[in-house]
């Protein structure tokens, strides 16, 4: 199997490639078609497995396809537990996309606002976020969420374990509701059930 296989456009192969993956892992290989297609999926996927590559590829070609996002708009939103993680699926953003033109930011707590205010002013593709901080901020008026179209909750498990559970909900509820819903979680107990049941619409599971 390869990228360009999985429907993946030259500008996305080549940055696969260039970071030295010439093969798709069984995640991206089972994903990448599904969310091209615009489905909601609900993953069950370890971290290690490639799932950041999973859907950051796929997202990246629909947000190219058509235009971009203005003042305080986010077209993708994606929710991690953690900085770490946040940076380390935003540092995946910007390795895909660097033959794309599209915007991305991060947010996350402990650190000042400011710099992530002024990053969100523009609009932005593709916006990473731990729950708290970026909860702030939207009920600040920061950031648009009326041209969402996709939402990633990455590491659902571990949101749930770290008590972001009203915060998520709270941000879900800002979301239009006519967007594509992905979930990715390592667990699948009774409380991930019932988020991917409410928020997700006729998902597709995808398991490895
Ligand atoms: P993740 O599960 O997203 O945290 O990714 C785990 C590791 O696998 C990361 O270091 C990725 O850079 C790497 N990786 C992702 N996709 C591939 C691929 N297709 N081939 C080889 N390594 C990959």
């Amino acid at each position: 199997m390869t990228f360009d296989a999985l429907g993946l456009s030259p500008n996305l192969v080549k940055a696969a490639n260039d970071r030295g993956y010439s093969q798709p892992t069984p995640i991206q290989t089972k994903a990448v078609p599904l969310v091209l297609d615009g489905q909601d999926v609900l993953a069950a996927a370890q971290t290690g497995t490639g799932k950041t590559a999973a859907f950051v590829l796929p997202i990246l070609q629909r947000l190219a396809f058509v235009g971009g996002a203005r003042g305080r708009q986010v077209r993708t939103l994606v929710l991690t537990p953690t900085r770490e993680l946040a940076s380390q699926v935003h540092d995946s953003v910007l390795t895909y996309g660097r033959y794309l033109d599209l915007r991305s930011a991060v947010v996350f707590g402990g650190v000042r606002a400011e710099p992530q205010i002024e990053a969100l002013e523009p609009g932005v593709d593709v916006l990473v976020a731990t729950p708290g901080r970026l909860l702030d901020l939207a009920q600040q008026g920061y950031v648009d969420f009326s041209a969402l179209e996709v939402l990633v909750l990455d590491e659902a498990d571990r949101m749930l374990d770290m008590g972001f559970i009203h915060d998520m909900r709270r941000i879900i509820e800002m979301l239009p509701i006519n967007r594509q819903t992905l979930m990715f979680s390592a667990t699948f107990s009774q409380e991930i059930r019932s988020l991917a049941a409410r928020y997700l619409v006729e998902p597709v599971s995808v398991d490895v």
